[in-house]
């Protein structure tokens, strides 16, 4: 038997009970653009935050350095002084899932940010796997 990667993915989570299966969905929506003479507008900057469940100051500064360009946000918008095409945006927010919000173990979204012995980590309350919160540069 040959099982590629995928396959065994999709074997280990079939084994998963129910229960798990659910809770471990991620959701993410999808996020909307609009151009805006030379600004990108991400219109529902606010629900991604919300579903990822961190704070917004903290993904626009990632999404800033990553894009290469100056963003603000206000309540539910985020504008980036920048032309950018969606599938750009969308994957630098996937890119940010997977650093500071996915576990690292188990792939869950049920981390947040805290402390072990005075250095910040991303902690997950579904396995108990940790890593270190890596500085945005
Ligand atoms: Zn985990």
């Amino acid at each position: 038997m040959n099982y590629d990667y995928a396959s065994l993915l999709d074997r280990a989570w079939a084994n998963l009970p129910e229960e798990l299966q659910d809770h471990s969905r991620f959701q993410m929506p999808e996020v909307d653009t609009l151009i805006e003479g030379n600004q990108t507008i991400i219109t529902n900057f606010n629900e991604i935050v919300n579903a990822l469940r961190r704070k917004p100051q903290h993904l626009l500064t990632f999404l800033s350095k990553e894009l290469a360009a100056p963003a603000t946000f206000d309540d539910k918008r985020a504008i980036v002084q920048r032309v950018l095409k969606k599938s750009m945006i969308t994957k630098k927010v996937e890119d940010y899932a997977k650093i500071f919000v996915l576990c690292h173990e188990c792939g869950r979204p049920d981390t947040k940010i805290t402390e072990l012995s005075g250095q910040r980590i991303i902690k997950c309350s579904a396995c108990g796997g940790w890593w270190p919160l890596r500085k945005i540069k």
